[in-house]
């Protein structure tokens, strides 16, 4: 049989990016050749989304359009991994009949026995147990094996050298527009050992940044030997691992926002100052129907209470426009909220009617696709505005940035005309708020960001995961554009 050469395409959420490396370290450790170009692998890995349909419809349409591949070279594999697939199960393959194996994702340790399979001729399908009685116990086999994979695996440090790590799998807290609960099980949260185990395993692999991932992190709760652990607890031991620069966590639900987790912004130097805390919505029936369980008041004590215990840190919101019922006046209150909690950042969505969620059996989608269009423009707009206004505080700053490698494009403020060194090259990285920073550096060989590290090969200095010192020239909505001042490490 052909050599396995696999290729792996990822869509959605940060668990997907972890899962899509996770699921690159198995099969490299069964054999496979990972390949960056789709046509030359013989087994193609997709790792679907299901909180919106444009993610869900954006990969069958893509594995569809694999058809006429498929018949020309009947060997090839093509497997749906994640969230989509624990959706639908079988009934994927309705609408995707080319499909070979259907992977849920908390059973991505089977991935390589369904290739396998696959290759064989046998179409299989590992699916999570349902969210019944003994679910917890349930997960409790397969969530073992994918923490081996975790804690022990090989999964690659890229050049930017910041890594995801598990705090906890699944959720509990239903809000009423959402699959992930359904499609990710109930909450389980890792122990701290494992966490602290595989943060130190990273870091002695090159790693500088570990972003703690949970879909309610803050809900984060272990017991073990008469102790309670909590989000704070964890990250103050991870915090402790030698060699570890930055330390982050998201997502945080508000409702479990404490004054205990805020004051380790204060008390712990290598937590970043960044609080990603989606308010979803601004008025008080909205947030009711989606059943956040707080109110728009609730949620300003939340971050005020924050910004108390640490004003240096950035807040960035989600926010869902057109939800089912959606007046006028209660996107108004969203754009109040916004206005008054003055977001570093924000992700807007139009709502997305999923199957199985309660908001899509309940109520009406009656906001027009047009009103929709329209608030999810105007929130964009206010949150850039206020963003952009934010950022100036920056100009003339001295801040440290972890460089994630060059930016894809060149910025408009580029360029010789600004006294760029001849050769230079423009680099990109983050601040420890998370705010994206441009900056001219020295060129090396030349890959673009994302790639594979060929600077140090060759070497020529390549700053990718390098922690360096830059002055704020100028400020916009999402980016600062800086100065190198010095390569720190
Ligand atoms: N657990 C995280 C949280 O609570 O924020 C992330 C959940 S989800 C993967 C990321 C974002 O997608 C949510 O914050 C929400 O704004 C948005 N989202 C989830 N379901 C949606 C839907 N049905 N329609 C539109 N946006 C949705
Ligand atoms: Fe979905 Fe709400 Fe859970 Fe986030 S907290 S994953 S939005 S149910």
């Amino acid at each position: 049989m052909e050599p396995l050469r696999v290729h792996i395409t990822a869509y959605g959420c940060q668990m997907n990016r972890l899962d899509a490396e996770l699921a690159d370290d198995l099969l490299r450790a069964a054999g496979a050749e990972i390949v960056d170009d789709p046509a030359e692998a013989n087994v193609l890995v997709f790792l679907t989304c299901s909180v919106r349909a444009h993610a869900e419809n954006r990969a069958f349409s893509n594995i569809g359009a694999l058809a006429e591949r498929k018949t020309r070279e009947p060997d090839l594999v093509v497997g749906l991994v994640g969230c989509t697939a624990q959706q639908y199960g079988p009934e994927v393959w309705q609408r995707a009949p080319l499909v070979d194996f259907i992977c849920a994702p908390g059973r991505l340790a089977d991935l390589s026995d369904l290739v396998r399979e696959a290759r064989a001729g046998r179409r299989s399908v590992a699916l999570d147990p349902g969210r019944g009685k003994e679910e917890r116990e349930a997960f409790g086999e397969s969530d073992a094996r994918i923490d081996a994979v975790e804690v022990r695996g090989r999964r690659r440090v890229g050049r930017s050298r910041q890594a995801f790590v598990r705090a906890m799998r699944g959720c509990d807290m239903f809000c009423s527009y959402c699959v992930v609960p359904n499609v990710r099980g109930p909450e389980r949260s890792r122990s701290p050992a494992a966490v602290a185990e595989e943060v130190q395993r990273l870091v002695d692999r090159g790693v500088r940044e570990v972003t703690l991932l949970g879909q309610a992190v803050n809900r984060y709760r272990f017991e073990e030997a008469g102790r309670a652990w909590d989000l704070a607890d964890l990250l103050e031991k991870v915090a402790g691992t030698p060699g570890l620069r930055r330390l982050r966590f998201i997502t945080s639900h508000p409702k479990a926002m404490t004054a205990r987790l805020a004051s380790v912004f204060r008390d712990v130097p290598l937590l970043c100052p960044h609080l990603h805390m989606p308010a979803q919505s601004g008025s008080d029936a909205v947030l009711e129907r989606m059943n956040r369980g707080y109110t728009a008041a609730e949620y300003a004590e939340r971050v005020a209470m924050v910004r108390e215990a640490a004003p240096q840190v950035a807040v960035a919101s989600d926010f869902i426009v057109g939800f089912p019922g959606e007046t006028r006046e209660d996107f108004e209150a969203t754009a109040d909220l916004a206005r008054r909690m003055r977001f570093a950042s924000g992700f807007v969505f139009k709502y997305s009617p999923r199957p199985g969620t309660l908001a899509a059996q309940k109520y009406p989608d009656d906001v027009p696709q047009k009103e929709k269009e329209r608030r999810h423009r105007q929130l964009l707009d206010l949150i850039s505005e206020i963003a952009s206004e934010e950022n100036q505080a920056f100009v003339g700053r001295r801040v440290e940035v972890l460089v994630e490698g060059l930016a894809p494009r060149p910025h408009l403020d580029g360029g010789p005309e600004r006294g760029m060194q001849k050769g230079w090259k423009q680099w990109r990285g983050r601040t420890p708020c998370h705010r994206l920073v441009v900056f001219d550096g020295p060129p090396f060989g030349g890959a673009p960001f994302g790639s594979e590290p060929q600077g140090r090969r060759q070497g020529r200095p390549d700053l990718a995961g390098e922690l360096v010192t830059v002055r704020i020239d100028r400020a916009g909505p999402i980016t600062l554009f800086a100065t190198l001042l010095e390569n720190g490490s």
